[in-house]
């Protein structure tokens, strides 16, 4: 008789946002790939964005999101910016490795017409510019690279941003398909990378499992969770499992972070403020969220 070892919290990590990495084609090929409807409804919220915009932060957080398990360093944070002359203006999205990305847009409340395949007009809204990726470690000069965007559609300029600055052949794809009543009804996408020594074939092999995949959002509509998406992208190569993380969208502002944000005013700003009887709102662009110092927490700042 055959058994099956199933693994609870593997299993609870599976039922929410999630990332899973792997390997195929005896490791020449990396992969990466992610599910996470709460963390882009997450943002939705925060930030009231219009579907447009939840379309593009969405698909950004979500790269960072798996960028961010790509790093070697525990202690790691990787901040993707897209610049861009559309009326989004720009997006910033900052991950850790360990699941975690918070982000916001310029201008949330965007709204454009569709594009002719129906599809949110992503790289109409985001426009001309170029699209910034920083490493950041602690006690080390932060490291970063910039390239020009392709389309501004987030997938296709990253794709380019592998290419051009890590020189790794790499297929990015990530979508968002939202709802009706602008909710985030699907969210997903993956990174499929080539490794130095790979053989040529596996290139034309890879091409062709790639270039039917017409739209990730389709997928997911399928029932496809992010271990079915490799496992179809990655079809035929011999594809194994590493490891599966769980996702969220997770600020670390906190009143002690706000604290100091209103210290480093500096003695004569705070004077002035408790002098005015004023008091201080901290307004956090990643989450949207607002801290309020009172006045008596502002003569204690200055103690
Ligand atoms: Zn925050």
């Amino acid at each position: 008789m055959e058994g099956r070892i199933i693994d609870l919290a593997d299993a609870r990590i599976r039922r929410g946002d999630h990332i899973v990495r792997g390997i195929a084609a005896n490791g020449m090929v990396r992969a990466i790939a992610i599910t996470a409807r709460q963390t882009v409804q997450t943002a939705h919220e925060n930030h009231s964005t219009s579907p447009l915009v939840t379309a593009a932060l969405g698909r950004l957080l979500m790269a960072g999101l798996m960028m961010g398990t790509m790093s070697k360093a525990d202690d790691e944070l990787i901040t993707l910016t897209v610049h861009g002359d559309g009326p989004i203006g720009g997006l910033t999205v900052t991950a850790n490795n360990h699941g975690q990305a918070k982000g916001f847009a310029n201008h949330p409340n965007v709204w454009l017409p569709p594009k002719a395949d129906t599809h949110l007009d992503v790289g109409g809204g985001i426009g001309a510019g170029e699209l910034s990726v920083v490493f950041d470690r602690p006690g080390i000069a932060p490291y970063s690279s910039q390239v020009e965007l392709v389309s501004g559609e987030i997938g296709e300029d990253l794709t380019y941003y592998f290419a051009v600055s890590d020189q790794v052949p790499t297929s990015v794809g990530v979508g968002v398909l939202v709802d009706t009543d602008t909710s985030v009804r699907q969210a997903g996408g993956f990174i499929v990378q080539l490794m130095p020594g790979h053989f040529e074939s596996l290139v034309d092999e890879l091409e062709a499992n790639l270039a039917a995949v017409t739209s990730v959002t389709d997928l997911l509509e399928r029932g496809m969770s992010p271990s079915d998406l490799l496992g179809y992208v990655l079809r035929d190569m011999d594809y194994q499992e590493l490891e599966v993380v769980p996702a969220e969208f997770h600020c670390g502002c906190d009143e002690a972070r706000a604290s100091r944000a209103v210290a480093a005013l500096g003695e004569r700003e705070l004077r002035d403020m408790i002098e005015k009887g004023e008091t201080a709102e901290v307004y956090c662009h990643f989450c949207g969220r607002r801290h309020y110092l009172a006045l008596d927490e502002l003569r204690e700042l200055l103690r």
